[in-house]
Formats: C-alpha cells, sequence, structure tokens
C-alpha cells in the first residue's frame, strides 16, 4: 500500500511553520470539512509568507489540496490580506471549484487561529478547544509549501523567513536550518544601529536572542538597538514587571477592551488577571483563570495600557502557575462583542504606537548568498518529544538525511541534516554539522 499523505509528511518532517511547530501529520490525520491557509502574517513588518504565496502559489494550492484530501475537506480557504496585492495576484488563478480565497482587512492579530476561523467561517470554536471542534483545520503557508514537497519525497531542510528593523536592506530568505540569526544579519548588510539586537518571531510575540540557530518555526528577525522601548521592555526581568504592576495598575480595563479574545466572547479579561499580583493561593488563582484563554498576542501589553503595564506576562505567568493543575476559566459568553469590529486595531495604528514606523519597509524574497560552513539543528523544534541522534560525531552526512529521530508512535518529527558535512558535536539540546 503507498505511504499516506500523512506518513510522508511525518517522513519529510513537515511541522507549523507559522512558529507553533505541532507536527502537522497529527493534524492531517483528523477529519474537517474546510481547510483554511493562514497567510494573514499579522506581526508587523515580517512579508516571508507573502512572498511564497508570490513566488510559491502553485506548490502552495498542491499542499492545501492534500490536505484537503488527507482530512476530507470540501472546501479550501487562503485566508490574506487585502493589502497583499502581489501575492493575491500569484494566487488567483488557482481560485476556482472547492479553492477559494478570502481577503482579510488589515488588522492585528488577524492571523489568530481562533479569530482566523470566526472571521472566515462565522464558527467560534469552543473556548480552550481547536479549530477541528468546528470542522476546520488552519495551516501556515509555509507548511503547506512543505507538503507539497513532501509529497515528492523532500524533507524540511530550509526556513523561509524575513530579516528586517535596523538592516541595511530588509529582505527575506530562504536559509538552510540550524544557520545562526548572525549570518542572516550578514546578509541583510548587517545592523544599522550600534547595538542591535533581534527580536525571533516578530515585535508582538517575539523574543530577544542573541545567536540562536534558525529552527522549522522561526518567522523572522526584527533587528532594533538595545535601547528601543521594544527591547528594554522584553528584557526586563519578571520581578520588575511584577513590581511595576503591583505599583500601578489603576484597572482602567483599557487592556480587556482592547483584548481579541474578549472581543471575541471568551472569558479573557486581563484587567483582572493584573488583580492577582495583590494576592497568593486560591485568591491569586481566581483572578488568574481570567488569563487561560489567552492567546499572548500582547496587544494589551504594547497597544492598550496607558501605563505601559504586562497585562499578557501576567496572564501568561497565569497560565504557567495553572499548569498541572484542573484550573478551568471562568464561563465565557458566547458570541462576540457588539463593538468587536470597532475596535479591532490596524496595523498601521500599531505599528506607529511601537516605534516602528521608521522601519515599515518592504523585504523582499532574494537568494541567500552562500551556504553556511557550520549549522547547528536543535533536537526539539517541534511540539512533542525531542528527536534522539541517530548519527555519531565524526559520521559523513548529506543533505536530506535523518540525523535524529523520534519513535513511531510518538507526537514528533525527525531531523534532517541542512548541509552535506561531517558531525562535529552532539550535545543535550542538538547537533552540528560542519562542511568539508
Ligand atoms: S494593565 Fe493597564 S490597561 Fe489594564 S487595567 Fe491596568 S492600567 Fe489599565
Ligand atoms: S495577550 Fe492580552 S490582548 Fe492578547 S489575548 Fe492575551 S490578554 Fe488578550
Amino acid at each position: 500500500m503507498p505511504p499516506s499523505i500523512a506518513d510522508l509528511v511525518r517522513n519529510a518532517g513537515v511541522v507549523g511553520a507559522g512558529g507553533a511547530g505541532f507536527p502537522t501529520w497529527a493534524k492531517l490525520s483528523s477529519r474537517v470539512d474546510t481547510c483554511l491557509v493562514n497567510a494573514a502574517e499579522c506581526e508587523p513588518l515580517l512579508y516571508k509568507d507573502k512572498e511564497l504565496c508570490r513566488l510559491e502559489a502553485k506548490r502552495l494550492v498542491d499542499g492545501l489540496r492534500l490536505a484537503m484530501e488527507a482530512t476530507g475537506a470540501t472546501r479550501g480557504i487562503v485566508c490574506i490580506k487585502e493589502k497583499a496585492h502581489d501575492a493575491i495576484r500569484a494566487i488567483e488563478p488557482f481560485v476556482m471549484g472547492p479553492i477559494h480565497l478570502h481577503r482579510l482587512g488589515d488588522f492585528y492579530p488577524a492571523g489568530d487561529e481562533v479569530v482566523l476561523v470566526f472571521e472566515v467561517t462565522g464558527r467560534l470554536v469552543p473556548p480552550g478547544g481547536l479549530p477541528l471542534h468546528v470542522g476546520c483545520l488552519v495551516n501556515n503557508v509555509e507548511t503547506l509549501v512543505n507538503v507539497s514537497r513532501a509529497a515528492e519525497g523532500i524533507p524540511v531542510t530550509t526556513k523561509a523567513l524575513t530579516i528586517t528593523g535596523a538592516v541595511a536592506e530588509p529582505a527575506s530568505f530562504v536559509v538552510p536550518l540550524g544557520i545562526s540569526v548572525r549570518e542572516v544579519l550578514e546578509a541583510a548588510g548587517g545592523a544599522t544601529v550600534p547595538d542591535g539586537v533581534a527580536i525571533e518571531g516578530g515585535a508582538m510575540m517575539g523574543r530577544v536572542v542573541l545567536d540562536a540557530p534558525v529552527t522549522r518555526t522561526t518567522g523572522g528577525y526584527v533587528v532594533l538597538d538595545r535601547s528601543h522601548a521594544l527591547v528594554r521592555r522584553l528584557l526586563r526581568p519578571d520581578e520588575v514587571h511584577v513590581r511595576i504592576a503591583r505599583s500601578a495598575c489603576d484597572q482602567c480595563a483599557f487592556c480587556t477592551e482592547l483584548c481579541p479574545r474578549y472581543l471575541l466572547g471568551y472569558a479573557v479579561e486581563p484587567h483582572k488577571v493584573m488583580r492577582s499580583v495583590g494576592f497568593a493561593g486560591e485568591k491569586a488563582a481566581a483572578w488568574n483563570a481570567w488569563g487561560l484563554l489567552c492567546c499572548e498576542c500582547g496587544l494589551c501589553d504594547l497597544f492598550a495600557c496607558p501605563e505601559d503595564l504586562p497585562p499578557r506576562r501576567m496572564c501568561v505567568a497565569a497560565k504557567a502557575a495553572a499548569a498541572g493543575h484542573a484550573a478551568t476559566p471562568p464561563p465565557s459568553r458566547g458570541q462576540p462583542h457588539p463593538l468587536r469590529e470597532a475596535r479591532r486595531v490596524p496595523t498601521a495604528r500599531l505599528v506607529e504606537r511601537l516605534g516602528l514606523a521608521p522601519y515599515d519597509r518592504p523585504a523582499p524574497m532574494r537568494p541567500f548568498p552562500g551556504l553556511p560552513s557550520r549549522v547547528f539543528l536543535p533536537f526539539q523544534q517541534h511540539v512533542g518529544v525531542p528527536a534522539a541522534p541517530v548519527v555519531r560525531v565524526g559520521d559523513r552526512v548529506r543533505v536530506g538525511q535523518v540525523v535524529a529521530a523520534v519513535d513511531r508512535g510518538a507526537l514528533g518529527v525527525d531531523i534532517h541534516a541542512s548541509i552535506d558535512g561531517r558531525v562535529t558535536a552532539i550535545e543535550a539540546g542538538g547537533l552540528r554539522i560542519e562542511r568539508e
């Protein structure tokens, strides 16, 4: 019997490339009626998905058709912002039969999958549930491009990303997995600020990285000076955040009034989570329950709060505190707020508020200059169990060869070599390959 699409996708190591890292084979093993392509790419300044749509539209739709075949879906919808004219023009020739196009407004966070499912289908994912629970499967653009390649036996050895912000030449590249952020920065002409640091994943939901390798979930880097307000905020220790939260929150509730999950009718009220800093034990847990359904979009922290306080961080801490306990969120309203549409945050206003307007420039796809001399491949680049090495130090490996594997029954995917070379180190976290 020929392998199923889910098997081919598992063998190729395809995971959610939009940042989630969930093994795609597991998603393709479900039954739904609608497959959505998440091409919203709502993190400010990032362009790699729009560029993939423009340059790889056929592969994207091939991947979508395969996902529909695997899940039994009768409808496939490419969901993309209406402002992405070039990408839409590239996709339009493939829009026919069960393949549709949905144009999204330019607001944040259009790409949150719960928001996306509601915008496109009118279906509300149950609190704490998944799009699957309302018959939808959501996959990122690059994930579906990789599904199409997997059907041809091509494993995931590269990553598309954008590097932008304070760099000489903002660009999108397809790079070998495991290359360092430093090399990506050099390819973009280097930083244009004295003390540039990279925020991996984007300004809203990313984290500062110093010299981390590119993984299967890296979406891009926004380079900013260490003195930029966003960087200073990201580097602020949690205990300082808590101290500020305790002293300065006046319970104005702006954070809640603009929260996209609250506006959809879920029991997410970050101003209440902020109250938990004044309590301990059961009382803190009761206030923390209002943060359990937070999607960590960052709007409350970075846009809504007039006091520059960290309600998102408090929600993240609330979820961490609840992990392993039978904590449940309060009952949700079950229907969207009547002012939801009026309270959407336009991306242009967000970019202004974040202090990113000077960096709001296109980042077109360019060929990556040269091959790296070495790569470092972490064993954990996905949700689930980490892969275990199946090579030894000194082994020669070829691009696409499995170098770390996950047991067949476990949630996870294998890791493949991204360059030809020799394995020069195997550490607890991953392995290094150097070109000879
Ligand atoms: S965290 Fe900020 S926005 Fe939220 S209630 Fe407190 S002061 Fe208001
Ligand atoms: S990060 Fe803030 S705005 Fe976003 S979902 Fe969580 S509580 Fe709501």
